[in-house]
């Protein structure tokens, strides 16, 4: 079977659609054709700030959220990235192979630290892609599904792949991008040409899986749409129409084509009444499944420790090969 890895970060008490639609629901199909390895990426999580508290609640609501979005713990390997060390110890090396200007050109690091103010931006920020390589080398993963956002990490990945490989002889596998294109790319509702983001949005921009459904319908009907009245697919000139159509047809299983003709000589208004219904019906059996999982917190840290035992028999395999390759003296 083919490998896949993924990660999400805690970084936020809720997923949002752009998360699911664009990332985790693939991760949920993979599961029955691949080796699947999924984590949520507390180590990423605080390259930015964060509460300690705050940061391993997150951590467990966004491991109970993956469950209840569909991960099955017997059908892929679920865990912390924290509890696995392998992966700081694999970036520390990968690190050394990184060009500055390279690692530089990154353009989640470019927004992100823009957005701080460069001098608060931290080198974890900076160094956070290389953690994100190794995340995916350490299991040798053939594909790692994402969105769009994430292509340039994992060109990086690919390249400092293939540069250990030359340099100290083939050690990784080359990862593939496993991007949907129709949702690789989920937009803020209330500027529909940015990404829809769990720390940079603002509340009335996303729709969390985890919130109130008279909330999320709120606030699609106060969603930026053109001034036009027809509800058309055309993403370069109707971004933020388009968007809602994107969500839509996957939440309800309804091709775009399907979707226009029945809002033909109707208005954005319907479409939009009608999303906030959809999404309701889809969001109410998570909150449900996501509250049965926090309420026995012993069990989900017991799966998760379980995930992070099974993640562990395939990372320290391979960081053990690329120390030995390093020149690194032999474990003891
Ligand atoms: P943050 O703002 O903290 O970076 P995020 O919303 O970008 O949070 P991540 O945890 O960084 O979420 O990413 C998890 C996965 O969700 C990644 O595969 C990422 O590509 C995907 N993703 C995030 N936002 C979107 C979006 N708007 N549309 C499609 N996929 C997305
Ligand atoms: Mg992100």
């Amino acid at each position: 079977r083919p490998r896949v890895l993924s990660g999400i970060q805690p970084t936020a008490d809720s997923f949002h659609m752009g998360n699911y639609l664009g990332a985790i629901r693939q991760w949920v199909a993979l599961q029955e054709t691949h080796d699947a390895f999924y984590c949520v990426v507390d180590l990423h999580a605080i390259t930015a700030g964060h509460d300690p508290a705050v940061l391993r609640a997150r951590t467990r609501a966004s491991a109970a959220q993956l469950l209840a979005l569909g991960l099955d713990p017997e059908r892929c390997t679920l865990f912390v990235q924290s509890q696995v060390p392998e992966h700081p110890m694999l970036a520390w090396v990968l690190s050394c192979i990184t060009g500055f200007g390279e690692a530089s050109r990154m353009v989640q690091f470019k927004d992100k630290s823009a957005k701080q103010g460069a001098d608060r931006a931290s080198v974890g920020l900076f160094t956070y892609p290389i953690l994100q390589a190794a995340d995916i080398l350490l299991y040798q993963a053939d594909a790692v599904p994402v969105g769009e956002d994430q292509r340039q990490h994992l060109e990086l990945t690919r390249d400092l792949a293939g540069r250990f490989n030359t340099q100290f002889g083939k050690t990784f596998t080359l990862p593939a991008p496993f991007i949907v294109r129709d949702t690789a790319k989920i937009t803020d509702l209330q500027e529909p040409t940015a990404k829809m983001s769990k720390s940079s949005s603002s509340p009335a921009g996303i729709i969390e899986l985890l919130d109130d459904p008279a909330k999320s319908a709120k606030k699609i009907r106060s969603a930026v749409t053109d001034t036009g009245r027809e509800v058309l697919y055309d993403p370069a000139n109707k971004p933020g129409v388009s968007n809602l159509l994107t969500m839509y047809s996957v939440l309800a299983g309804k091709s775009i084509d399907e979707l226009v003709m029945a809002y033909e000589g109707r208005g954005y208004g319907d479409l939009k009444k009608e999303l906030g219904e959809v999404v309701a019906e889809f969001v109410k059996p998570i909150q449900e499944r996501t509250r049965a999982y926090l309420d026995d917190p012993a069990q989900l840290d017991k799966l998760l420790a379980m995930g992070a035992d099974k993640a562990r028999t395939v990372a320290s395999a391979t960081l053990a090969t690329a120390y030995e390759r390093v020149g690194f003296f032999p474990s003891r």
